[in-house]
């Protein structure tokens, strides 16, 4: 008993185990999801031991302020072309070889970029938050030596990791341009146009106007056909909704001539306690309509404004009402009748009409019906 008792204190006096190492380099094979990769953890681990130990390395890459990588020609002219190429012309050159080891030279781009790049050529793994730090020179890296399948990579880690500013767009998006980037191009497309006012401001956009002038028009261009495509979405909108709300009136105007609106009144009255409100917004306009045009001494002769409005809800009604001879709405079969007659059916009526029909149908409402 006392010997557990002592098993228990030592236990809570042991201090807590570290936590289990994460992974936190990312397998470009894990993230494909492919039923058909089977390429084990052991197999990665073998090919970035290959590359870290430099194990039998017979090409020297010089990178910026005098760094070395060390790496396998056969590993390098497999994975890009481009690299073949550079190791045949330097085998050709007899004078440059030294022993079996060939040189040459990765120059423009930290030494660290290079190293993420050229051991992506062996085991296609990179480490996170060194890919963060210098996935722009790694893009550049896949472009110009043609590794795609790294491009696409470096793509969606700008893409994913909220990497792009109103400070740095403009730069990268040159060179999402210039690496033919085309999702991350389009992404910073977008990004110019809806942050503009802050990105013209930019140093990055000077330097752009004063070194590619042609995509500074470019870019301003499509600002004028965004803007001009936002005005005329908004106004579209405001049209819809003015179309609504005459549908809307019109479903009223059947409400109050059929059914008799409840919640309103002669005097407006106030509603009882279990009394529902009615659903329809312009019950109350139109009530006060008919009120005023049954007391109105100016209701011919389109003189009144109100009495004129009232006559065209009507006439609209009238238009867009499938059956006349039972509708209750007043005047409905009268202004029919009138158009049959004179033969008139105005073309700015016909769109109206199609537009209100149009506005309640697209958004998925049931068939107008005014009886
Ligand atoms: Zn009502
Ligand atoms: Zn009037
Ligand atoms: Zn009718």
């Amino acid at each position: 008993m006392d010997r557990r008792k002592e098993e228990c204190r030592q236990e809570r006096t042991l201090p807590k185990p570290p936590p289990l190492p994460v992974a936190s380099t990312t397998y470009l094979y894990e993230t494909r999801k492919s039923p058909h990769c089977s390429i084990s953890t052991a197999t990665k681990n073998t090919w970035d031991c290959l590359f870290d130990e430099t194990y039998r390395a017979d090409v020297s890459i010089s990178t910026d302020n005098g760094g070395i990588i060390y790496a396998h020609a056969s590993i390098l002219g497999m994975a890009s072309p481009v690299l073949r190429s550079m190791l045949n012309l330097k085998e050709s050159r007899v004078h440059s070889c030294r022993g079996h080891q060939r040189s040459i030279s990765i120059r423009g781009v930290p030494t660290e970029a290079v190293q993420i790049f050229i051991r992506f050529l062996y085991s296609s793994c990179y480490e996170e938050d060194k890919m963060q730090e210098h996935a722009l020179s790694v893009l550049v890296l896949s472009h110009a030596y043609a590794i795609p399948h790294l491009k696409r990579q470096c793509e969606l880690h700008l893409l994913e990791r909220a990497s792009i500013t109103t400070d740095n767009v403009v730069d990268i998006f040159q060179l999402a341009l210039l690496c033919d980037a085309p999702r991350l191009s389009l992404f910073c497309h977008r990004f110019v146009l809806k942050h503009f006012k802050s990105i013209s401001g930019t140093q990055g956009w000077e330097a752009m106007k004063q070194s590619h002038t042609i995509l500074e028009k470019q870019i301003l261009k499509s600002v004028i056909d965004e803007d001009i495509r936002e005005k005329e979405k908004v106004r579209k909108m405001n049209e819809k909704k003015v179309y609504m709300q005459l549908y809307e009136a019109m479903e009223a105007l059947v409400h109050i001539c059929k059914d008799g609106c409840q919640t309103i009144g002669s005097d407006d009255k106030v509603l009882k306690k279990d009394q529902i409100p009615c659903k329809y917004a312009a019950c109350k306009e139109l009530e006060l309509l008919f009120r005023h045009f049954a007391g109105c001494d100016m209701r011919v002769g389109g003189r009144c404004k109100h009495c004129k409005r009232l006559w065209q809800v009507l006439e609209l009604h009238s238009r867009l009402c499938a059956d006349s001879d039972i509708c209750r709405v007043p005047l409905c079969r009268n202004f029919k009748q009138r158009r049959r007659r004179r033969n008139m059916d105005g073309i700015k009526w016909k769109i109206l009409v199609r537009n209100i029909v149009r506005s309640k149908s697209i958004s998925g409402a049931p068939f107008f019906s005014l009886i």
